[in-house]
């Protein structure tokens, strides 16, 4: 269909099929390319050329696709996902959020621009996203590999870094700290909300978005050979753009062929995350491998927040240790506590969802790092387990919610 509104006909858009599934030339590795089934080209190849290629892909694509079944891929490669221990499933080491960037009130100037130091930490708690030397997480890397350390101190085990294209994705980084550390580290595929799509981004039609997304889980991403080991965060605004919905789409097409978790940053509307699964669903993604995120500041009713659980999505609780007064980003929500978030968390355990709730903390600028300041990334297991547990959850459902539900959604199918 998408072929067809290109304006490519019948022909062309079979032999194009051929070319960019993945089983097609095109995932079939760079040495392909120059042989890719363009329609400049598909005059020059004879049709017993143009099978081998198709064949040879499939048969490159099937192995791919057999030995990432039943595991975890990480950003040093495939893991036995009983290896994981407890995992973060949505977090940033290496991220550049200037995308969101909310100037402050003309008297906040002199201190929205002033180093981040303990005179100002509180405005800056306040106000995260009016510090500009704030939002560059990625200049951190030494104060993330100390906290990564912690963190596996602390009990960790693994982290999903979810920083896609437009944010400053940073894969050898990330490879280098796993390696450090020690943490497992899962990388995100695909894009962000649309305000960090590029140009060409948005001239792109679903098929060449899904390819995109299936070759980096395959073959490795930013021109690396290092693979991503989900589909996410993909963004999405409120409402949602005509370039996040090719976005959705895409995301489903690519995760019907790999069978892998993927990852949704719904916008802030109460709304938003059941059009989202609607978009996935219709394009056939599977809603019981996808992780909704940042739940804790979209849906705040009881009832309507059943009535999303019910559409068989994992929960995500994913912005503990951030507490402020104005959410900057929609005033008219009031961000929760940590109290608060660990209340939503009983609630749904009691309504028997407890297979399916996820928690992390969203660290994206340096304030939230313990060397600012901040929680870092061990405060789940240092502070929020034990609230969870003073507040009727079972250790038991705790340990469901930090190391088994991550490996079923993590675990390719
Ligand atoms: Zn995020």
């Amino acid at each position: 269909m998408e072929g067809a509104r290109d304006g490519q006909g019948k022909d062309q858009l079979s032999v194009n099929r051929c070319a960019l599934q993945p089983s097609g030339a095109y995932l079939a590795g760079k040495s392909y390319r120059p042989l890719q089934l363009l329609p400049q080209n598909r005059n020059k190849l004879p049709i017993s050329l143009i099978q081998c290629l198709c064949s040879r892909a499939q048969e490159s694509f099937a192995g791919k696709m057999a030995a990432l079944s039943g595991k975890v891929q990480t950003v040093l490669g495939l893991l036995d996902p009983a290896l994981l221990g407890r995992t973060m499933t949505h977090e940033h080491l290496t991220m550049n959020f200037e995308c969101c960037y909310v100037p402050p009130p003309p008297e906040d100037k002199a201190v929205s621009e002033a180093p981040i130091e303990i005179q100002n930490l509180h405005w800056v708690q306040q106000n995260p996203y009016s510090s500009y030397e704030n939002l560059l997480l990625f200049q951190e890397i030494s104060a993330v590999r100390e906290e990564l350390q912690q963190y596996r101190q602390a009990g960790g085990g693994a982290i999903v870094e979810n920083t896609t294209t437009g944010i400053a994705r940073k894969l050898p980084e990330l490879k280098q700290l796993a390696k450090d550390t020690g943490v497992h580290i899962i990388a995100g595929a695909g894009y962000y909300v649309d305000v960090t799509h590029s140009d060409e981004t948005r001239k792109m039609t679903v098929e060449k978005l899904t390819d995109i997304m299936v070759s980096e889980v395959l073959h490795g991403a930013d021109g690396t050979d290092i693979r991503c080991g989900v589909l996410g965060e993909i963004g999405t605004s409120w409402p949602i753009t005509e370039s996040e919905k090719k976005v959705l789409r895409a995301t489903a097409h690519a995760q019907s062929q790999l069978g892998c978790p993927v990852i949704i940053h719904p916008g802030r509307h109460p709304t938003a995350p059941t059009e989202v699964v609607r978009i996935l669903q219709e394009a056939g993604g599977d809603i019981s491998k996808t992780v909704m995120s940042h739940l804790d500041r979209t849906i705040f009713d009881h009832g309507e927040l059943l009535e999303f659980a019910k559409l068989g999505s994992y929960l995500e609780y994913d912005l503990f240790g951030t507490e402020m007064l104005n959410y900057p980003f929609n005033l008219r929500i009031d961000m929760p506590s940590d109290s608060q978030r660990v209340q939503m968390l009983t609630f749904l355990v009691k309504e028997g969802y407890e297979d399916r709730i996820l928690v992390a903390h969203d660290i994206h600028t340096k304030n939230r790092l313990t060397k600012y300041g901040g929680h870092g990334y061990s405060h789940i297991l240092k502070n929020i387990v034990p609230k969870m547990l003073s507040r009727g959850i079972s250790q038991n459902q705790v340990d469901k919610i930090l190391i088994d539900n991550p490996k079923h959604w993590l675990t390719f199918k």
